[in-house]
């Protein structure tokens, strides 16, 4: 993802049904947060958010690599695409959550494609990167929804498969709920506890579509040499919920 609280808002109940499951789950993100605080510097609050991020994850026993890009300065660019094919080739994914390739801010659109190419890259022998070695084959790649479902336009864009997360509702609270730098930020300037709330009710939106309490949305990266077989499917089961859907469609 590109921000620390971005895999939590958007897809931490699926993480924690398959750490449930046995999976070993691991969050990374572009960038430690720069940019969110406007008390702290962006050392010091990159400081705080790595250790909120890494928090997160322990929650599901998983471990977290930060990338150091900047806030609002993640490139598509070599030495960027190099470092995400340099940690895919460390933790050789089975299937990778990345976000929106169309979202509501380039820093996710970016990190979209860098994930996008970085599972092809990390297979391919001649794609040089001293002290890595290449995987032996394309994680099953998935898209999770835009910030609030919507796309730069308005547009909505709905996730095709959505996945029932109301038995782990209280684990993804509980991991977005350690971004606490985030959260109370945005509790002072709002007065409410905006940041569980906003992230309960975009669940609650979802679930409505898949007929469960709480749901979040994917889409799977189905082009040309990307496995075609649908691994979260197989692994949770009746847990998801498939939607035929357009690309872009009314709620
Ligand atoms: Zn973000």
């Amino acid at each position: 993802m590109a921000h620390p609280d971005d895999a939590e808002i958007l897809s931490a109940g699926t993480l924690a049904l398959l750490s449930a499951r046995g999976w070993e789950v691991v969050i990374a993100t572009m960038t430690p947060g720069q940019a969110g605080s406007v008390i702290w510097g962006p050392e010091e609050i990159s400081a705080v958010r790595r250790k909120e991020a890494e928090a997160a994850a322990a929650v599901l026993n998983g471990q977290y690599y930060c990338l150091e890009s900047e806030d609002v300065r993640i490139m598509y660019d070599t030495p960027t695409l190099m470092n995400v094919v340099t940690l895919f080739r460390k933790v050789n994914p089975a299937l990778v959550i990345t976000a929106s390739p169309s979202d509501y801010m380039l820093d996710h659109e970016i990190t979209s494609h860098l994930a996008q190419s970085a599972c092809m890259a990390a297979v391919i022998p001649n794609i040089r990167i001293t002290g890595t070695t290449p995987i032996a084959r394309v994680p099953h790649l998935y898209y999770a929804d835009a910030v609030q479902g919507k796309d730069r336009l308005g547009h909505a864009i709905q996730g095709d498969i959505l996945v029932d997360i109301g038995s782990v509702m209280e684990i993804k609270e509980h991991m977005l709920g350690c971004h606490s730098s985030q959260r109370e930020w945005l509790q002072k300037m709002s007065g409410v506890d905006e940041y569980i709330i906003l992230m309960k009710n975009f669940g609650e939106r979802n679930g409505k579509l898949a007929g469960c309490t709480y749901a979040e949305g994917y889409r799977q990266h189905l082009g040309f040499s990307y496995p075609q077989d649908d691994l979260l499917m197989a692994e949770l089961g009746d847990l998801v919920h498939r939607r035929i859907s357009n690309e872009y469609d009314t709620i």
